[in-house]
């Protein structure tokens, strides 16, 4: 088992858990995870990787199914049986993988070979969004264009059509928050939770004095969609 880096991302280690016996396939996933700012640890069997699991926490598995010992998908339900870590599939096109098989023996996404690096960063921030874990993404260093909106998450600002938008640091995180997944619709509850604080008490009229606020200054309603019953999604006006 080799550390091939130690990195901090937001003050928050977030180490990576990488099981793959192809030298040339790790080679580049350790380098575009690193270049990410993320800590990889590299095994190269299925012993090894549920050996790894059981002794260390990782915050995602990326898991190739072809290994030397053992099946991936066996390796795959050895870990799961005691962990709820993300796991995400890596796997040869032969090998005939299908998203529903992945998830019958517990892995939350899969990828097949080859992909880009943006592609499984891109995965496995949304794998670490949807287990909670992972708060702030690699990627969320990049600017984020969504249509005519740009978003600077490092420097907190947003360009619409090249002119900056000038929000208040809560607008922002409201705008940010709904930009982790532009088109789906994010719940009341969990906007209130995540950009205001975690033991909130106060009224949902917050919620939508701050969205009218953010669409007035993006100067169209259809950015922000009002969700009947259920919350708000971000995307790009139709027109
Ligand atoms: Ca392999």
């Amino acid at each position: 088992m080799f550390v091939n880096s130690k990195k901090t991302l937001d003050n928050k280690d977030v180490s990576i858990l990488l099981v793959e016996d192809d030298p040339s396939v790790a080679g580049s996933v350790i380098d575009g995870l690193e270049h990410a700012g993320l800590t990889i640890i590299h095994v190269d069997n299925g012993t090894k990787a549920i050996a790894a699991a059981g002794k260390s926490h990782f915050d995602l598995i990326l898991l190739d199914l072809g290994l030397p010992d053992m099946d991936g998908q066996d390796v795959c339900r050895a870990i799961r049986a005691t962990s709820d870590v993300p796991i995400i599939i890596l796997s040869a096109r032969s090998e005939e993988i299908d998203r529903v098989l992945a998830l019958e023996f517990g892995a939350d996404d899969y990828m097949v070979k080859p992909f880009g690096m943006r592609e499984l960063i891109a995965r496995i921030r949304a794998v670490s969004r949807r287990a909670g874990s992972l708060q702030e993404s690699p990627t969320q260093t990049v600017n984020q264009t969504i249509g005519s909106l740009v978003i600077d998450r490092r420097a907190q600002r947003v360009f619409l059509s090249d002119v900056e938008v000038h929000l208040t640091p809560k607008e922002f995180d409201l705008l940010a928050y709904l930009a982790n997944d532009p088109g789906a619709v994010f719940r009341r509850n969990d906007i209130m939770t995540e950009v205001w604080d975690t033991n909130w008490y106060g009224t949902t009229k917050t919620v939508d004095a701050h969205v009218a606020a953010i669409r007035k200054k993006l100067g169209h309603q259809e950015w922000i969609e009002s969700v009947r019953g259920v919350g708000f999604r971000l995307s790009a006006p139709a027109s």
